[in-house]
């Protein structure tokens, strides 16, 4: 067990988390929001527990979902992205749907599907923990492709060099967790020449997908010429609506990949919670695609904090998207553990190391670089009193 280990109650995670969880630390550890989740989809929610009319809904769904968030997921996307019918950037239907148990089934139940003993799975290094172990859980054989800072883009020759006879799965990420990055379209079309020239499944995490800053617009690798076929695209509510302890998220592909991710998804968890699917299918019809100014509280965050971490002399990577901000701590002498378990005592700031979302990899490269994590999910005044607690420092 120890080898998928490192992301739950045994590892070095969850210990940071408790302590990031202590009563006077500013939390800026784990990826939640500390303000409050879609009140149109709790209220929704609620009233399927309340209402006698709608009491059904507190039963299980169909496996692949409730068909009202099949579809206002599948409307949403259409009108979000402008999917036509007939285009490279194809309209999608209910059945290109499979409602998840958060992002994090949905990555399993991918991997599963697509991956297994002997296939080789590209993985970005750093990135999100889950997906190494995850990988690893399924049989298959991680192979991990250096991102290097300060910008954290993608090296397609030295992705492609890491293509073998057994790789199987690309797995991508955008806006990129930690490294803020969102893909170009020339990135996109790089992975998918890739991917259509060694004949490579794509699974593409894009939990992040709303939130992304200045210029930067969210691109969806399924919407490159003729990558629909061979890609699953993760999507979460817990990010959408930042409703993270819901565990409800969806995979879009076609009904053939699907089937494949289905039967792992009915016969681990069958359905995901049929009220809060409910919810989600409310507060998605009713969503006008400003998500309540939650993207520009992020982005407001990011330089706000990204301002005070540079002054103190952190050399700060500015995100394009996403809940997060990576700043590199070489400049003040730290590793990334060390200057961590400082930020906690002297700052009482909690934060995620660089030892959580760097893979260990085979050149022996120590796995503790020196970058932290910063979670800016968050409430301004949060942000503020982290920025005033790492400004007084000594
Ligand atoms: N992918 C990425 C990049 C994440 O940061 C997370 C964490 N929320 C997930 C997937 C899993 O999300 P969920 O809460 O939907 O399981
Ligand atoms: N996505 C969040 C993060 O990266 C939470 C992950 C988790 O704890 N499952 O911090």
């Amino acid at each position: 067990l120890a080898e998928f280990e490192c992301n739950t109650t045994g590892g070095i995670w969850n210990e940071l988390l408790v302590l990031a969880r202590q009563p006077g630390v500013v939390n800026l550890g784990q990826g939640f929001p500390d303000y409050d989740g879609s009140m149109a989809a709790r209220a929704a929610a609620a009233e399927t527990m309340t209402d006698p009319s709608k009491t059904a809904l507190n039963q299980y769904s169909l496996p692949p979902g409730l068909k009202s968030l099949q579809s206002a997921v599948s409307t949403y996307y259409n009108k979000c992205y402008g999917l036509q019918e007939g285009a490279t950037n194809r309209a999608i239907g209910p059945e290109n749907v499979l409602v998840t148990v958060g992002a994090t089934e949905g990555l399993y139940i991918s991997l599963k599907a697509l991956a297994g003993p002997g296939d080789e799975v590209l993985i970005f290094n750093p990135g999100f923990p889950w997906y190494l172990s995850t990988a690893r859980m399924v049989g298959a054989t991680p192979v991990l492709v250096e991102l290097a800072g300060p910008d954290f883009a993608p090296d397609l020759d030295k992705l492609e060099k890491a293509i073998t006879p057994k790789t199987k799965v690309l797995l991508i990420n955008t806006p990129h967790n930690p490294c803020g990055h969102c893909y170009t379209k020339e990135e996109l079309e790089g992975f998918a020449r890739l991917a259509l020239k060694y004949n490579l499944f794509v699974i593409s995490d894009e939990v992040y997908e709303n939130v992304t800053f200045g210029e930067a617009r969210h691109l969806r690798i399924a919407d490159e010429q003729g990558m629909f076929e061979r890609t699953v695209t993760l999507c979460s509510a817990s990010k959408l609506f930042s409703l993270t302890g819901w565990r409800v998220g969806w995979a879009l592909s076609t009904p053939e990949l699907l089937r494949g991710l289905a039967v792992y998804h009915c016969n681990t968890s069958y359905c995901a919670p049929s009220p809060l699917q409910h919810g989600l299918a409310v507060a998605l019809g009713e969503e006008d695609g400003s998500f309540e100014g939650i993207p520009q509280l992020v982005e407001g965050n990011a330089e706000l904090l990204g301002n005070a971490l540079t002054e103190k002399g952190f050399l700060v990577t500015r995100p394009q998207g996403g809940h997060f901000l990576v700043a590199d701590t070489t400049p003040l002498g730290f590793k990334g553990l060390e200057c961590a378990k400082f930020l906690l005592t002297h700052a009482k700031v909690g934060v995620v190391p660089g030892v959580i979302f760097y893979f260990p990899d085979s050149t022996g490269i120590d796995p503790d670089r020196p970058l932290l994590r910063f979670a800016i999910c968050k409430r301004r005044d949060t942000i503020e009193e982290a920025v005033r607690r790492i400004r007084e420092m000594d």
